[in-house]
Formats: structure tokens, C-alpha cells, sequence
């Protein structure tokens, strides 16, 4: 008996209507005889709705204790949909039972709003399965040590999902969406993109951690770590099409090279319009500057993603990062109060109009000149490049923001993306 994990994300559980479907599918695969565990999200603008809420009150208020308040208030949001799609099951005359993370429970650490899954005890769900029931377990969140609930950052269902098909070693985890597989960038933005049949897992895990939101960055981890099959396709198509048909469709993320069906230079392009950046000026030459600006910026838990430092002049620098845009306020009063203070540095200025594009392809590792085409496309267009990074597999860019969709189409068309593979 084979045993699946299905996702579903918000908009696929976005009213009564489409939870009915996504309990006719299951119950499909259910009835199909294997054993199934489901992962929902909250119905789509709900985790937004309820974040808007605590807004409403405290417009930004960065201690753990309130941290730790906006984690019980965003994992109600999948605790109704959880017990919606149970009882749309149980019409369907399907047995289902619906459990919260810390029912289960999955364990997290204490990192509130961006918490990571440490372990899952699968037991009770086991027993459930062998009862014959679809097992519900919420996405998104968990308990911690002292038995706070946790979240584990926007778009964690996926997560959620992959790490509870890990734990229970399950056949395959599908990742049901809006859109029917990964593409070759987003097709909200780029009409012409294409979707991959396959993608390996490498570039799967740079395209999320660039900003390609359609998998969270720690599922494609969790993936890649415990060898878990994954699918990503679309909760649109009829809830009664044929299963084998649905078993096949998507986007595979493969983990053996080989397999790779579709070798382009470039296999997709990412884009991330979270990010802001943060400049310190006139900073001292001297070496452990680089630490000592980002020492406590990591202290306080906060990301950083591109980083650059320019040459010195007259003995002084300036020394620039990326940090996501919920950090930003916060990195530049830690910045004015800790360490321009005792750097002797001029200033620090932040910029929120910038966006990052990136392209990504395992071909990259042997072509030549790549990033040179991806520089000159810009340059074309008039856009100029502010930072720049680069990795073996891929090359991102942080430009000006309301360039960012030129960028995107532009480099798409230069990279033959709109083109058909042989
Ligand atoms: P869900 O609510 O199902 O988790 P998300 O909105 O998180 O859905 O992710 C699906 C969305 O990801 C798509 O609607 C699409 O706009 C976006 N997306 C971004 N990059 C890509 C890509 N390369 N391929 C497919 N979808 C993408
Ligand atoms: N509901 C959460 C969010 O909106 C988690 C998810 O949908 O994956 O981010
Ligand atoms: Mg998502």
C-alpha cells in the first residue's frame, strides 16, 4: 500500500466550493487504496487577514513576546481549513480526522514567524491510517520546547508537507497550486514561460531561495536532505481525472542528473522584490569590518543575502547588503545605534526600491560567458546593475525595482526560454 502527502495551497482552498473538490480528489485517491495524509494552507488571504489584524494594533513592535503572539494568531488560519477539508471528507463519506502541528506533534524551534521543524512523531497519524481514515495535519506551523506555537515562515505548507513526507518515509509528496508545475519563470509575469517537465533538485533549491515562491526554499531542503519525490501541479484540473494521468502531471523535481530531460544553459529565471538594501558609507578599511557590520545584524536573527564592499578611498569604504523587507527598519536602527557608533563610520542609508533577478541553470557550469550575456541583455535594455552575485549554477543582479519586469522578460527571450526544447 503506498502511502502520499498531498499539499494544497491557499487559493486551491480558497472557498467552500474548492475544499469540496480537493476532498473529492483525495477521497479519490483514498478510494484508489492508498493511504493518504494531507497538508492544507489557510484559504488564500486569511494569513494576510489576520497579520493585518495585529497591524492594526501595534504597527511594528519587534519583541519575542510579540513575535510570539503573531505565530497563535497566523496558525488558526490553517487550523479552520484543516477541519473544513475534514468535514468536506467525512461528506464525502470518506473517514477523516484533522490535527493541529502541536496535535501531531511536529517540533520546532523557538523561532518565532520563522520557525524549522526539528522532528515529527508520526504515531498517531500511523494509527489513523491504519484505521482507515485520511490523516489532516495543519501546514505552517508546529510547538516548540515550552510548548509555544510556532509558524514557520509564508508559504510554509509546502514544508510542512515535505517534512511529514520524510518522516514517514511516504512514496511521493505532490504540491498541488494554482499553477500547473514549476515554469520557467513566473507565468504571472511572463505569459510565454514554460513548464519544466522535470527539474533537477539543485536548481529547484536556487530558483526558492531566489525568490521563485512556488516551493518555500526549506521544502526544496527537506526534499533534497531526505530524498523525498516531489511534484509540484495544479488543483484546477477536474477533481475526477484519471489518476494515473494526475500521477504524472506537473513538474518532477529529480535528483539524478542524468534524468535531466531538458538540458538548456539557463533553465529559469527568479526574481525577488523582498529584498531591500542597506549601505554603510565611510566606513574605516581595516580588516574585520565586514564582521563587525554583520556580526550583530546575525546576532539579531536577520538574514543577508547579497553583499558587497567597494574599493577604499583615502583609506575609507562603503560596505552594502541585502536584507528582506520586513527587516529593514530593523537592521538600520541596530546599524545607527550599535555600530556606526563605534566603527567611526559616516552613515547608513537604506534603499527599498531595488529588486534581485536571477538566472539559473546547471548548464552554466560549462558555458562560458553566460553572465557577460546577462549583463549586456541588461545593458540593452538601459538598466543599470547595482550588485551583483554569482554561484555555480547561477547569477543574480539587484537593479532598480520598476525595472524588474523588463529585466525578467528581457533575459527570458535572450535565454531562448520562450522557445520549446527539442
Ligand atoms: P500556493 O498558495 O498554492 O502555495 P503560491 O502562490 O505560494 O501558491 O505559489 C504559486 C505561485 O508561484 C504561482 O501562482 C506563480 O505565480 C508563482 N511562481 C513564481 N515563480 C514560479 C515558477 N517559476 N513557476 C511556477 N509558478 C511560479
Ligand atoms: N498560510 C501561510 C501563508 O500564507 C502558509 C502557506 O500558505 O504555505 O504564508
Ligand atoms: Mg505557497
Amino acid at each position: 500500500m503506498a502511502l502520499f502527502v498531498h499539499k494544497y495551497g491557499g487559493t486551491s482552498m480558497g472557498s467552500t466550493e474548492r475544499i469540496r473538490n480537493v476532498a473529492k480528489r483525495v477521497a479519490k485517491w483514498a478510494r484508489a487504496g492508498h493511504q493518504m495524509v494531507v497538508v492544507p494552507s489557510a484559504m488564500s488571504g486569511e494569513t494576510n487577514r489576520l497579520l493585518a489584524l495585529a497591524k492594526e494594533l501595534t504597527p511594528s513592535h519587534a519583541t519575542t513576546a510579540y513575535f510570539r503572539e503573531l505565530d497563535m494568531l497566523a496558525a488558526t488560519g490553517e487550523q479552520a481549513s484543516s477541519a473544513l477539508l475534514a468535514i468536506a471528507l467525512q461528506a464525502e463519506g470518506m473517514p477523516a480526522v484533522s490535527y493541529t502541528g502541536w496535535q501531531v506533534p511536529v517540533r520546532t524551534d523557538s523561532s518565532y514567524t520563522k520557525a524549522r521543524i526539528e522532528s515529527i512523531d508520526d504515531k498517531r497519524v500511523r494509527a489513523d491510517l491504519d484505521a482507515g481514515k485520511v490523516v489532516i495535519i495543519t501546514g505552517f506551523q508546529g510547538i516548540d520546547e515550552g510548548g509555544n506555537i510556532t509558524t514557520l515562515g509564508r508559504g510554509g505548507s509546502d514544508t510542512s508537507a515535505v517534512a511529514v513526507a520524510a518522516a514517514m518515509k511516504a512514496n511521493e509528496c505532490l504540491i498541488y497550486t494554482d499553477v500547473d508545475g514549476v515554469y520557467t519563470t513566473d507565468p504571472r509575469v511572463v505569459p510565454q514561460a514554460r513548464r519544466l517537465k522535470t527539474v533537477s533538485f539543485e536548481e529547484m533549491l536556487e530558483m526558492a531561495s531566489l525568490g521563485s515562491k512556488v516551493l518555500q526554499i526549506r521544502s526544496v531542503e527537506f526534499a533534497g536532505k531526505y530524498k523525498v519525490p516531489l511534484r509540484v501541479l495544479s488543483s484546477f484540473t477536474p477533481w475526477d481525472i484519471d489518476i494515473n494521468e494526475e500521477a504524472k502531471s506537473g513538474t518532477l523535481i529529480t535528483f539524478e542528473e542524468d534524468e535531466q530531460m531538458e538540458q538548456a544553459v539557463v533553465s529559469g529565471i527568479a526574481f525577488n522584490r523582498d529584498e531591500t538594501k542597506i549601505s554603510v558609507l565611510g566606513v574605516p578599511d581595516k580588516p574585520g569590518i565586514a564582521y563587525q557590520i554583520l556580526g550583530p545584524v546575525a546576532d539579531a536573527n536577520i538574514e543577508v543575502d547579497v553583499i558587497i564592499q567597494n574599493i577604499s578611498k583615502d583609506g575609507r569604504t562603503d560596505f552594502s547588503f541585502t536584507v528582506n523587507h520586513n527587516d529593514h527598519a530593523r537592521t538600520l536602527e541596530l546599524l545607527r545605534e550599535k555600530v556606526v557608533p563605534a566603527l567611526g563610520a559616516q552613515e547608513v542609508v537604506g534603499d527599498t526600491a531595488i529588486s534581485k533577478v536571477s538566472i539559473v541553470g546547471i548548464g552554466m557550469r560549462s558555458h562560458v560567458g553566460v553572465a557577460a550575456k546577462m549583463f549586456r541583455v541588461l545593458s540593452e535594455e538601459g538598466i543599470n546593475i547595482q550588485m551583483i552575485s554569482t554561484s555555480e549554477i547561477k547569477t543574480s543582479v539587484v537593479i532598480e525595482d520598476k525595472y524588474l519586469e523588463l529585466a525578467v522578460r528581457a533575459l527570458h527571450k535572450a535565454f531562448d526560454l520562450d522557445q520549446p526544447t527539442a
